[in-house]
């Protein structure tokens, strides 16, 4: 190691010579004559190392110090570095005919102090103090070699003194030049060195300005480490100091003194960014940032130590450092950087200029154009190549970010996609395809809030004989056949007038399936009216025996009519009185019907119910049932939801579809809501002391959203029975949740706060978009039994809900299927990996006695558990 430590040394001392290299023959004698037509000639002189720096130059031009002469046994005097000064001394003759105007050139630029003295005849006739550290205006000639010009008549003598004292190497390369020749020859070595600076300097500016623009520090790095190592070069050759330092020679010194610290510290900085080290080897990386802290310290130790300490040191780091920089290429390419190999290349490149030119300069080879600037050509080299290479990588980054947005766009639409068909398949009936009930109601709605005083008929359609059409031919043959006759009912409205088009994001129908059996559509009364001839040929065309298969089957539809707003003002109601109309017996008989108040049974039932609600509380009528939910993965009971019942002494068991409407229309859902509460948690106290630790969910109306003392209430209910509020969760539609999103995400925001769940009930009969869900509080997904139930006609459905279920696991939600029914649903669940599932095929809603005795049941059997 220590060797190659010299070596490194040699090469560059040897690199600080490049400089004075020229082709030239020695002349053994002292005195130097120039013969007529040769350009120039290497001056040979003899030297005295004036160790304690005590000589004057009355001693040294005295016979006093005769002995201590030695000569220069090379073509220039190399001491490396020495702190005392050196004396050297020759002899310039013209042996000609001819006065001769001659230059002698001391070609190296980093000497601190220079004393010229010129003797002619024993008698001091010139005396020039010069060096790099005194201004430059006290040059002879301005330039960064040190030159003194000589004229010398023909047959005169000139014996030449000269003190030179310097912080760095002793290097004193003196040749003698005809003038005319050497201003030519300064003149092309300066040309090729501005073309050299200046694709430097605009290859710096480039990425200089791709930094600016991509803000990544690799090409910031790379800009500064290549301007200093130019700065470098040019500080070598001096080449600055006659433009920016001539004033200020100290800065140019003390540049000099930080450079090779500074490009050491951006060639690591550069080389870790550059080949990413830090993904290949935690250790070699390590190591680059030993070498950052290390140049860090040469930087700050220049302004501690002495020049010649610093600068010795500096290049003591600076040779291993950079040899280190250099093996990190291979070994990176080895551990699969591809990039690493670009590296190596560049910065060998590097190298071999700079060993070439070192090797000539020893000797080892022939002097040439190639040699000589070897190391110039090796760095633009260098330049080209990484530069290459961080174009390339600029180009690579480019094409990843246009393929990054690509990707988001493609996201994007896919999800949008997948929406609209989640929107489509809960606006469309599974069997029809034709627009479902949710859908008609909701055109009903828009169609009646644009009415502007016009009247609107609601107009169902029932066919009546569909159950025992249903047990003759089956389920397979009826759903096709409802297919056709919901087609041919469309056809005929398409041409009868005033009706109205259902338009959905991706349908548009003038029909609607209400359910199996039944159809709905809707027509401007005013209109149809004044068309009866038409709406009797459509009705006549709509009772007529079908072909199917080859036999000619009766449905015996019946037609019943609602008009807005002698029937009702909203379409709930509307629908309601339509099919109260189709109902009855003269729509039996006479296959239309309008409805009248009379026909209805229902109404008197209704507002007795109301009344009767308010008690049923007090009297212990109601009464909950509960349903369980099956985690798909665990195959293990994880929870109930419970579901309300009311035991009417004379109607018996009323089911929520009937009251909770009417509940909520009346207020009366607040207490309702609360005994729900207060019932679940105390049967939730009791499955916890049977050993079954499960959750609980409850349905909860908008309306006790609104109520401002509902979080509290629950607060102090789970205080009250040391419940885990985790255990609860409170279930509310997708539709009330929109209709109200204010309202819903306050209080779920706090309901949330105090630990109990949300979860989005009826989930896919809603309009709502899953960017919306996004903001909402919740942490369960409830897809509708309206869907899952479509799985089994429908092929779409499946990706539909697949996708659905995709989203919401994207979204962070659980996802839960309801109704489901059978087996062969819930496996095509579990590979659409759905969560939790509840439905008729667990078991449908039990009384609390019925359902310890089904999870026992569940225990001993283990009947989900494979
Ligand atoms: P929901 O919350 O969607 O409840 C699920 C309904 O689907 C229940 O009807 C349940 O019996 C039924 N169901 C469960 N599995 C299946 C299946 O596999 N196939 C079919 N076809 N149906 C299944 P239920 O008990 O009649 O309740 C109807 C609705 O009344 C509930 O719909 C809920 O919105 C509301 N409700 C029930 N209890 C309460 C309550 O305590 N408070 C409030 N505000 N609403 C309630
Ligand atoms: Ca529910
Ligand atoms: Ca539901």
């Amino acid at each position: 190691m220590k060797e190659r430590i010299e070596l490194w040394f040699k090469l560059l001392m040897v690199l600080t010579v490049l400089v004075c290299g020229r082709a030239a023959y020695a002349q053994p004698e002292l005195e130097t004559f120039l013969p007529p037509g040769v350009d120039h000639i290497v001056i040979k002189a003899e030297y005295l190392a004036d160790e304690a720096g005590a000589f004057s130059i009355g001693d040294i031009a005295s016979n006093n110090v005769q002995g201590q002469w030695q000569p220069v046994l090379e073509d220039y005097a190399n001491f490396g570095y020495r702190h005392y000064p050196y004396w050297y001394r020759f002899i310039i003759s013209n042996a000609g005919t001819k006065a001769a105007d001659q230059v002698i050139e001391l070609k190296y630029p980093l000497l601190d102090s220079i004393d010229y003295y010129r003797f002619a005849d024993n008698e001091l006739i010139e005396h020039i103090h010069t060096g790099d550290r005194v201004p430059f205006e006290q040059r002879p000639v301005r330039h960064p070699y040190f030159m003194f010009p000589i004229h010398l008549e023909a047959g005169e003598r000139n014996e030449i003194y000269l003190r030179i004292q310097t912080a760095g190497s002793q290097l004193v390369p003196l040749n003698l030049w005809e003038k005319i020749p050497l201003f030519v020859e300064l003149l092309e070595e300066d040309q090729l060195h501005a073309v050299y600076f200046g694709i430097v300097l605009v290859i710096v500016f480039f990425n200089l300005l791709i930094f600016v623009a991509l803000r990544e520090r690799v090409y910031l790095y790379y800009a500064i480490s290549t301007l200093l190592f130019m700065t470098f070069f040019a500080i070598m050759r001096a080449k600055l100091y006659p433009v920016i330092f001539s004033e200020t020679p100290e800065f140019h010194h003390l540049l000099l003194l930080l450079l090779p610290g500074s490009c050491l510290l951006f060639s690591a900085l550069f080389t870790r960014e550059f080949l990413s080290v830090r993904l290949y080897s935690r250790y070699l990386n390590y190591l680059v940032n030993g070498i950052v802290l290390v140049s860090l310290g040469c930087i700050a130790l220049v302004f501690v130590l002495d020049s010649q300490a610093s600068l010795k040191l500096s290049v003591l780091c600076a040779i291993p450092g950079t040899f280190i920089l250099l093996l990190l290429g291979p070994t990176l390419a080895m551990m699969g950087n591809p990039i690493a190999w670009v590296y190596t290349l560049a910065w060998g490149t590097f190298m071999f200029g700079t060993t070439v030119t070192a090797m000539s300069k020893q000797g080892f080879l022939p002097v040439s154009f190639i040699t000589e600037y070897g190391m110039q050509i090796g760095s633009a080299l260098e330049v080209f190549i990484l530069n290459a290479a961080l174009a390339y990588r600029f180009y690579r980054e480019h094409e990843d970010k246009v393929a990054a947005q690509e990707a988001q766009l493609k996201e994007h639409a896919e999800r949008r996609e997948a929406e609209l068909k989640l929107l489509d398949s809960s606006m469309l009936h599974p069997v029809t395809m034709m627009p479902n009930r949710h859908c008609f109601e909701r055109q009903i709605q828009e169609v009646l809030g644009e009415r502007e005083g016009g009247r609107v008929a609601i107009v169902t359609i029932e066919v009546t004989r569909y159950a025992e059409i249903n047990k003759t031919l089956g389920h397979q043959n009826t759903d096709l056949l409802m297919c056709e006759v919901a087609q041919m009912y469309n056809n005929l409205l398409t041409r009868s007038p005033g009706t109205f088009r259902i338009i959905g994001p991706s349908f548009e129908s003038w029909l609607c399936s209400l359910d199996n059996d039944s159809f709905g559509f809707m027509a401007d009364a005013e209109i149809a009216e004044a068309h009866a001839k038409d709406i009797n040929a459509l009705i006549k065309q709509m009772i007529q025996p079908i072909e199917f298969k080859g036999m000619r089957l009766e449905l015996r539809p019946v037609l019943g009519v609602a008009i807005c707003p002698e029937h009702g003002l909203n379409a709930a109601t509307l629908l309601r009185h339509a099919r109260v109309a189709a109902d009855s017996s003269d729509a039996k008989e006479r296959y239309l019907s309008y409805y009248r108040p009379e026909l209805d049974q229902y109404n008197a039932r209704r507002l007795t119910i109301i009344s009767e609600l308010k008690d049923a509380i007090q009297k212990e009528e109601l009464d909950l049932y509960f349903q369980p939910k099956l985690d798909l993965r665990s195959r293990k009971i994880v929870g109930v939801e419970a579901l309300i019942r009311w035991n009417h002494p004379k109607y018996g068991l009323v089911r929520p579809d009937d009251f909770i409407p009417m509940a909520e229309q009346t207020g009366i859902i607040k207490n309702l809501t609360r005994w729900v509460i207060d019932e679940s948690l105390a049967y939730l106290q009791r499955l916890g002391e049977c050993g079954y630790t499960i959750n609980m969910s409850i349905n909860v109306s908008m309306m006790n959203l609104k109520e401002t003392d509902l979080v509290g209430f629950l607060e102090e209910r789970l205080a009250e029975t040391g419940l885990d509020a985790a255990l609860l969760y409170l279930e509310l539609t997708e539709t009330s949740m929109m209709q109200h999103p204010h309202d819903a995400i306050g209080t779920l925001t706090k309901l949330g706060e105090l630990g109990v769940k949300v979860s989005v009930d009826d989930f896919g009969t809603g309009y709502s978009s899953l960017a919306y869900l996004q903001d909402l509080p919740a942490n369960e997904i409830k897809i509708d039994k309206s869907l899952i139930m479509a799985l089994e006609h429908k092929e779409t459905s499946e990706s539909v809900i697949k996708s659905a279920i995709d989203m919401c696991h994207a979204l962070g939600f659980s996802v839960v299927a309801e109704g489901v029914e059978n087996e062969p649903v819930m496996h095509r669940l579990m590979d659409m990996d759905c969560d939790l599932i509840q439905g008729y095929f667990l078991t449908p809603p039990l009384p609390y006695t019925d359902l310890l005795e089904w999870l026992r049941d569940q225990e001993t059997t283990q009947r989900f558990a494979s």
